[in-house]
């Protein structure tokens, strides 16, 4: 495996070309990143988590119909994946108001949302990923109409599932984003749930304490941040073994 050809280093993830046509290995690192890569860190343990944590979600998204790209996980930091193309857009679903869309319309963090929204936007580091309508999708050709309704409607099915699956660990999912990705099999095209689902790019809260369990942690100087990780890992079930010693266990973070 020492001499994989890399395809693409991200912020907090490598791809590797798979061992067969098709697949990419998915490398988590321990980097995280916010605002524009103006703020970075190296968090120890953060990618086995997040390796972890997105296995045990697209699994699950997988046993109830979601198709994903997800196909087995190789070890403590990398996933085998199958190849897709990325459609170019970070399909975020809210159900309660908080980050960029509290700043955008003035609402206080914490409101829930009458009902939940997805929103779009494309994504360009150099234009820091800017809210795009349906409108600018088709016109620059980013996506077809259809597939706008198709990843319009996996969104709210995997917000549906994956609210119902926090909540029954006593944690609200308030917001979250998703990344797609056309995959093409014996001519077929089908849009996979790509990337990944981890505290990285989800918005977790505690329901009885509302304390963030996810990278906000991390963009608001909150610290604890591996810990809240390793809390959320430790509630779904799947702490890993091997993570960086932490002997006294999870522990709860609190915001002061
Ligand atoms: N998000 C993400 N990557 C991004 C932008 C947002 O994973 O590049 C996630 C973020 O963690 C949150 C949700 O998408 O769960 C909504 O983020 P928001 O638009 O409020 O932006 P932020 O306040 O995180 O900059």
């Amino acid at each position: 495996m020492k001499n994989r050809k890399l395809l693409y280093e991200g912020k907090a993830k490598i791809l590797y070309e798979g061992p067969e046509p098709g697949t990419i290995i998915q490398f988590f690192k321990d980097d995280a990143t916010a605002f524009d890569n103006k703020k970075h860190a190296t968090l120890e343990g953060k990618g086995v988590l997040n390796n972890r944590i997105s296995e045990h979600i697209m699994v699950s998204l997988d046993s109830v119909g979601i198709p994903t790209h997800f196909i087995k996980r190789l070890n403590m930091r990398e996933q085998l994946v199958k190849k897709c193309e990325i459609i170019p857009l970070e399909v975020v679903v809210r159900n309660i108001f908080a980050g960029q869309l509290s700043k955008r319309l003035g609402i206080e963090e914490g409101t829930p949302l009458r009902r939940s929204i997805v929103e779009f936007y494309y994504k360009d580091d150099a234009l820091g990923d800017p809210l795009v309508s349906e409108e600018h999708i088709t016109a620059m050709n980013w996506a077809m109409p259809h597939e706008i309704d198709e990843m319009m409607a996996l969104s709210l099915r995997i917000n549906d599932f994956l609210s119902g699956l926090f909540r029954g660990l006593g944690i609200t999912l308030v917001d979250f984003k998703l990344e797609y990705g056309r995959n093409f099999e014996n001519d077929i095209m089908r849009i996979l749930l790509a990337d990944e689902i981890s505290p990285d790019s989800c918005r977790l809260w505690d329901m009885k304490t509302n304390e963030k369990l996810d990278k906000d942690r991390f963009r608001r100087d909150l610290g604890g941040v591996t810990e809240a990780y390793q809390e959320v890992a430790r509630r779904l079930g799947i702490m890993p073994e091997n993570t960086p010693a932490n002997h006294a266990g999870p522990v709860l973070v609190s915001d002061n």
